[in-house]
């Protein structure tokens, strides 16, 4: 999505578009595994320009299907943001007197006379995608004995693994007998 400067009206724009979750893929850096499915984004836009600075405020909603670092299962994130983001033309200082107090405002140049909202956007459905993803914080994950989903299922394999320490608590049992 292209915005041209000299396009946005006086009273500002309200724009409303899709992209389809591919376009997350082309975005990516090569090397950047990509081991998540974007689903489609929905993006709210409204745009102001102030003599050549231009305030965007965007809505984004979509969701991604992640792979949960412990059970290993696929798990649908919702992503659901909003910011809001000034450009300035790039060569041009950032004037003292815009507020940069607030967490939410970002900045950004543009050039050409052209806003590439693309970037901007793909940044912000980054943000909230954990890293190290789960499905949930009390995922137990996978025995690493057997490999059971131990959401779904439990094993013996922790019994038996904690059978030696119960030796060794006897032996001291007995020492103290002594
Ligand atoms: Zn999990
Ligand atoms: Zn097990």
């Amino acid at each position: 999505m292209k915005i041209k400067v000299e396009n946005i009206p006086e009273e500002g724009l309200q724009l409303q578009f899709f992209e389809d979750g591919d376009w997350f893929r082309t975005l990516l850096p090569e090397k950047e595994k990509v081991n998540y499915l974007l689903h489609k984004v929905d993006v709210f836009l409204s745009v102001n320009k102030i003599g050549e600075t231009v305030s965007l405020a965007v809505k984004i909603e979509t969701a991604v299907d992640l792979e949960c670092c412990r059970c290993l299962e696929v798990f649908t994130l919702p992503i659901k943001t909003e910011f809001k983001y000034t450009l300035v033309p790039i060569g041009k200082r950032i004037e003292e007197e815009l507020e940069l107090t607030s967490e939410d405002l970002s900045f950004g140049y543009y050039k050409n006379d052209l806003l590439e909202l693309d970037p901007i956007i793909f940044e912000q459905i980054l943000l909230p995608i954990p890293i190290k993803p789960l499905c949930n914080d009390l995922c137990k994950g996978l025995c690493p004995y057997c490999g059971v989903n131990l959401n779904e299922a439990s094993c013996k394999c922790q019994t038996k693994v904690i059978d030696p320490r119960f030796a060794a608590l006897k032996n001291v049992t007995v020492l103290k007998h002594k």
